[in-house]
């Protein structure tokens, strides 16, 4: 696997998890003019026809699927050994990047402490340099809490690794690209300790925040009035999204927080009301195509970034803007 930069696919009860395909697609994008090929590692129980299609439309050179019964469900004994016991077997990869999921997050550190090598985690920056002959990862993470960022590097081990976080890279589809495929029985030595009686769903409201189009956020400021932030995306048929101090004052699960340690999110308008712009909630959103800010303080930090700045109280504004979609509504029936 000389010189490879080869992605970790994580599927959950089958279904590929969309960073898997952000990470081939940006990767594949980045060497596009070098020889360093993009592979995809797939770790699963059974790889379908369509799920591989899938990796090869996004960018994958060759999906290599680590297929085994045990592997259907997420396992950190099962997941880490069938990987580096491949990797041992056939060859590091260079580089080794992971999706910065939950599943990730438990999965990369393992992984890279069994093969003792460096780990840069939660990146939301990739480059790749060609520096004596082989592909250098420069991942680039918000660090001190999120007042500067930190660009890492691990050569002297390979593979080189990072988690990225979800949401950041756009999907592209490589229309040419040749299917290569290899089913490899990986060595799981002897299977896990630990054996699941019992899975069970939270039954937690389903976000669709990363991939939203439009998002209505709500901070501090407009915190006694996140119904009416709800009541706008009903309208408007957009997602509601807050800032961690809403969070914190248990207004709203943390599966609706945009930021560093919440959601990236990208969508085409992002309206922020009552939100001062903090760094680290704006190293979730920045990506909008367009942000509406609403902020009674005219030297809010929201407003250094805001495409349309509206100085005022949201809690004047955002009525109006609920009875205003609500005619538009109307007539447009
Ligand atoms: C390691 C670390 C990680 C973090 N991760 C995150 C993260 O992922 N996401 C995140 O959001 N934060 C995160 N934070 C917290 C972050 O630093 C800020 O504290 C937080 O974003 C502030 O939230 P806020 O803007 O809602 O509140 P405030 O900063 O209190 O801002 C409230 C704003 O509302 C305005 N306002 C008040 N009343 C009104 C009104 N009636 N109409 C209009 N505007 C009004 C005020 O002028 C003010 O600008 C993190 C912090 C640390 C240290």
């Amino acid at each position: 696997m000389k010189n490879t930069v080869l992605i970790f696919v994580e599927q959950r009860d089958g279904k590929i998890q969309t960073v898997s395909f952000e990470l081939i697609s940006e990767s594949r994008r980045l060497l596009k003019d070098t020889n360093f090929p993009v592979k995809a590692l797939f770790v699963t129980d059974k790889a379908t026809d369509a799920q591989i299609n899938d990796l090869v439309l996004a960018g994958a050179e060759e999906v290599i699927v680590l297929e085994d019964p045990a592997l259907g469900q997420y396992d950190t004994h099962n997941y880490s050994r069938a990987i580096t016991n491949f990797f041992e077997k056939e060859g590091r990869p260079e580089i080794f990047l992971v999706g910065s999921t939950l599943l990730g997050r438990d999965l990369a550190p393992r992984v890279s402490a069994r093969i003792r090598t460096g780990l840069t985690a939660d990146a939301t920056i990739l480059e790749f340099k060609e520096e004596g002959g082989r592909p250098i990862l420069y991942a680039t993470r918000p660090a001190l809490g999120g007042n500067i960022f930190a660009t890492i590097l691990c050569t002297d081990h390979i593979p080189q690794m990072a988690s990225i976080r979800p949401g950041i890279f756009e999907i592209s589809s490589f229309k040419d690209n040749k299917k290569n495929v290899r089913i490899v029985k990986p060595e799981l030595d002897g299977g896990s300790k630990v054996k699941i009686l019992k899975r069970e769903k939270l039954n937690v409201p389903k976000q669709n925040l990363d991939k939203a189009k439009l998002i209505f956020a709500g901070g501090r400021g407009v915190s006694t009035q996140l119904a009416q932030l709800q009541e706008l995306a009903e309208i408007a048929g957009g997602e509601v999204a807050v800032s961690r101090a809403v969070v914190d004052a248990q207004l709203a699960p943390k599966s609706q927080q945009v930021g560093q340690t919440g959601v990236t999110v990208r969508p085409v308008v992002y309206v922020a009301s009552g939100i001062s712009g903090a760094i680290q909630h704006i190293a979730g959103m920045e990506n909008s195509e367009l942000i509406i800010a609403v902020n009674t303080d005219p030297k809010a930090l929201i407003f250094d970034i805001a495409d349309f700045s509206i100085i005022a109280d949201a809690n004047k504004v955002l009525p109006l803007l609920v009875d205003k979609l609500k005619v538009l509504r109307h007539f447009k029936r």
